[in-house]
């Protein structure tokens, strides 16, 4: 689960795409309460999810195109990357959420929003079985179906316990506002306990024992706040149990932060140390109770426990029941993630599209393709290719497959050269495929998924967006772009994704950033980069302002420690 602290940068990709075109009507064949939709003129367009994927979607989606409608159990979007400030105070949650019926106003066209959960979507029927989770007798079972021409999955995803005993009952979680809320009171609570007299030392200890599982972006992130707020806020307000606040994170792997550059991971081990935040690492936990957590080291496979105060489970994310459900009746159940093509259109399911967390670029049928580019080009099936036939086969990878590309241009693109050289360092005149697709088979490490993080979410959603809205172009030219025309494959470019850089937020006004081309900072300077870029980043100015203002109260003020 490799999310977080990214530059959040909506990108301007300047590619189009192909979407397929049906003629065939829904089927209203399924029980329920159908909506009172009328025949539409224009093509329907159904979006699951108002988080990163689904707003940038709809924020640039051209409305009087289509027939756009929304579907989520949040008339919100909230802006995730601000969550675990939210859990210290440090932001008020409410201003990092924005209505998401003045989000959607602002568009050209109208665009329909209904606050429900999708709990099926009929793959087959082209329809979504939807429940409002508004409590209302008005409501009755408050069941409805939404029909579709093109159906767009935005659902994210959930957490992920990985089936261990007693967490979902006794750990919290960090992935919605109402979870970082909880956080907040806990945290207050578990302090206002140790005070109360009658206590012994030892259930005060426990009482202030906070424990994070999983050494990530968010868990880190989260672990930073903590001691900020125990450091500049509630030493002062519990000065009697001040020596017995303990915080700890254990992470299954040999570092935290491990997705980030080694400078990154080192640095925050360093800092973490000098805070006396202690990092288990190469631990796994097997069980959660309500005052201790169990768990093995790994290289031992001893088994020990600690008691705890509060446990935060920051581990990585599973799949949506809805999503699971999709993914059985679409001959995907034995995947972990929902597949895509690279044009993010859902494998075996005609018309619907999947963007974020809830779905990958299915890498296999990029190896499938490519082998197949090289079959179709050797026409005598001699095993080898002339340097020009090569070249273009080559040409031809480049462009369809980003991934490639980048692996191409980068280290293993001396292997590629050597492919083509003899041992005089002369051009070969034919070149083995064999060997050419070794030296790529480099690039299965390579292409790993991409990772589940807002910024992907979001260039995801104005990438397909700004497909829905060439529609019309594609129809009048449907030859397309010419480089593509005759391939039988697809006319316009498929999803790239442009990285911006990460963020780490470390606690005590110092952050680390790895950004593109290599680079690294640390520090207090990068704190400030993280505030101008987090600020820039809000979806509204109201956001921003409420944003900046909650920070310079911080400042002022200190964070406030009601356990509202
Ligand atoms: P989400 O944003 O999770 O949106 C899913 C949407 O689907 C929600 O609106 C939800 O209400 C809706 N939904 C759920 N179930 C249903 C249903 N049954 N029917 C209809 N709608 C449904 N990424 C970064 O790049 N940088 C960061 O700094 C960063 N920090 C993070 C900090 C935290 C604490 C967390 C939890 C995540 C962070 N991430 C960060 C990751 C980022 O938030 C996700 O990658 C991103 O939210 C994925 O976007 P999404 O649209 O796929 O899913």
């Amino acid at each position: 689960y490799p999310a977080y602290s990214k530059l959040l940068v909506l990108c301007t990709l300047s590619s189009g795409g192909l979407l397929a075109y049906s003629e065939s009507g829904p089927d209203t064949g399924t029980a329920g309460v159908e909506t009172d939709q009328k025949l539409p003129k224009k093509k329907r367009v159904l979006v699951l999810g108002t988080g990163w994927a689904g707003t940038s979607f709809l924020k640039d989606v051209d409305a009087t195109l289509y027939d756009v409608q929304v579907v989520s159990p949040r008339n919100y979007f909230a802006f995730t990357p601000l969550l675990p400030s939210v859990t210290c105070g440090t932001v008020e949650a409410r201003s990092i959420v924005e209505p998401i019926r003045k989000m959607v106003k602002k568009r050209r066209g109208e665009i329909q929003f209904w606050e429900a959960e999708c709990v099926k979507i009929d793959a087959a029927n082209k329809k979504v079985l939807c429940q409002s989770n508004i409590d209302n007798d008005l409501l009755q079972k408050g069941e409805f179906f939404l029909e579709y021409d093109y159906l767009i999955i935005a659902l994210g995803a959930q957490v992920n316990t990985f089936n261990t005993p007693g967490v979902a009952e006794n750990c919290h979680f960090l992935k919605e506002v109402e979870d970082a809320q909880k956080i907040r009171r806990s945290v207050i609570d578990c302090f206002e306990t140790a005070v109360l007299p009658g206590l012994s030392e030892d259930e005060r200890r426990r009482n202030l024992h906070f424990v994070i599982v999983g050494g990530g972006p968010t868990g880190i992130e989260f672990a930073a706040e903590l001691h900020d707020f125990f450091e500049g806020d509630l030493v002062k307000l519990y000065p009697t149990v001040k020596d017995l606040v303990k915080i700890t994170v254990i992470q299954s792997g040999d570092h935290i932060l491990n997705m980030f550059d080694g400078r990154i991971s080192s640095f925050a081990e360093q800092k973490f140390k000098r805070d006396g935040i202690e990092v288990q690492t190469g631990c796994r936990v097997v069980s959660v109770s309500d005052k201790e957590i169990k768990m093995k080291v790994k290289s031992k496979g001893e088994v020990s426990s600690m008691p705890h105060g509060l446990v935060v489970w920051s581990t990585g994310v599973g799949t949506r029941p809805v999503v699971r459900d999709l993914m059985e009746q679409i001959g995907q159940a034995n995947r972990h993630v929902l597949a895509t093509d690279e044009w993010l259109r859902v494998k075996g399911c005609e018309d619907a599209y999947a963007i974020g967390d809830c779905a990958t670029i299915d890498q296999r049928k990029i190896r499938d393709d490519i082998s197949s580019i090289f079959k179709a080009a050797d026409k005598n099936n001699s095993g080898t290719l002339t340097l020009e036939e090569f070249r273009d086969v080559i040409d031809d990878i480049r462009v369809r497959y980003p991934q490639v590309d980048l692996y191409l241009q980068s280290k293993h693109m001396r292997d590629v050269t050597y492919l083509l050289k003899d041992d005089q360092g002369n051009d070969r005149k034919e070149v083995d495929i064999e060997g050419f697709k070794l030296s790529l088979s480099h690039v299965d490490s390579q292409m790993k998924s991409l990772p589940a993080t807002a910024q992907v979410a979001a260039q995801q959603g104005a990438y397909l967006s700004r497909c829905f809205n060439r529609w019309q172009q594609c129809e009048e030219n449907p030859e397309g772009p010419l480089r593509f025309s005759g391939s039988g494959h697809h006319q316009f470019l498929p999803f790239r994704y442009k990285h911006f850089g990460q963020f780490a937020p470390l606690g005590g006004e110092q952050a680390a950033a790895e950004l593109p081309g290599d680079w690294v900072s640390v520090g207090h300077s990068t704190q400030w980069l993280w505030y101008s870029v987090y600020a820039s980043k809000q979806v509204s100015w109201r956001t921003r302002f409420l944003v900046v203002s909650d920070w310079t109260r911080r400042f002022i003020f200190g964070r406030d420690s009601s356990r509202i």
